[in-house]
């Protein structure tokens, strides 16, 4: 498996009998479009790890450097468009009776591909909220709310609970999908990395799509190691309902 083409008979033959599938991706499936993940070369800013950042504590102590770190990755969206992955997600609505698509992505390159439904567990960086009051900022609001709080990222950060709807959607996506997909994450920041686990535990046929191994991988009963954008349009591309195009 590791060399040459894995053998996608039983895979098939489960997906095309499925009718409901859940689709977990994470930061891998944004690395083909110019989004750095945070685990990997790229993943220094400055000398600060993510984890030193992205937390509550880290905004209370110095919000200017927070701030800096996420204007620095909104810059990097800047112009960046969706992959082959991202659309190939986008198509596979049309696939199944039920689709969940559940990110732990913040980029937004979903819906710019055009899903329609997406649960996304830590928020999106292009929003800003109120530390205090949640209001959601303005155009032309600065970085003081008027209730006297901070304005921040809305992005769910280390040690802060993910938002309450999109956990329960995930969960119960994952716990009841008959094809279950792990896409572009290292399957290691809970709670997320939970549900491929639970997807597998009540029955679901788990499909791990990521160049690299992970914690993950000796349950999954497909991994394909590979971009997400090779891997994707040729694993949802036979399922679809009027497959007229070839996959490249
Ligand atoms: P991660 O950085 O921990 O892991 C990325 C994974 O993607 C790795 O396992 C890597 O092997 C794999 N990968 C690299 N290139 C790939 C490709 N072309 N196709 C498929 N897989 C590829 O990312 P994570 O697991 O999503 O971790 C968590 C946190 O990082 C999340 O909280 C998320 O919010 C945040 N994050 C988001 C973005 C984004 O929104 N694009 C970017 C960086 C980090």
């Amino acid at each position: 498996m590791e060399n040459g083409e894995p053998d996608l008979s039983r895979y098939l033959e489960v997906a095309h009998g499925a009718g409901r599938c859940a689709v977990l991706t994470g930061a891998g499936v944004s690395a083909e479009s110019g989004v750095p993940t945070f685990r990997g070369e790229q993943g220094l800013w400055k000398e600060y790890r993510p984890e030193e950042l992205a937390t509550p504590e880290a905004f209370m102590r110095n919000p200017e450097l927070v701030w800096e770190w996420y204007e620095y990755r909104r810059g990097i969206l800047e112009g960046i468009e969706p992959n082959e992955g991202h659309r190939t997600l986008a198509s596979a609505e049309k696939i199944f009776e039920e689709f969940t698509l559940i990110t732990q992505n913040v980029d937004g390159l979903h819906q710019s591909a055009g899903s329609t439904d997406v649960v996304e567990l830590h928020g999106n960086i292009r929003r800003d909220r109120c530390n205090s009051c949640d209001a959601r900022r303005g155009e032309e609001q600065g970085r003081e709310c008027a209730c006297g709080g901070l304005f921040r990222p809305d992005v769910v950060w280390f040690g802060e609970s993910l938002p309450p709807d999109a956990i329960s959607r995930a969960f119960h996506a994952a716990q009841s999908a008959d094809l279950f997909f792990s896409v572009g994450t290292s399957t290691v920041v809970y709670p997320a990395a939970q549900l491929p686990y639970l997807a597998k535990e009540a029955g679901a046929f788990v499909v791990e799509v990521n160049p690299e191994p992970t914690p993950f991988t000796p349950l999954a009963d497909l991994s394909v190691r590979g971009p997400s954008g090779y891997w994707l349009p040729r694993l949802m591309d036979p399922l679809m309902p009027r497959n007229g195009q070839g996959v490249d």
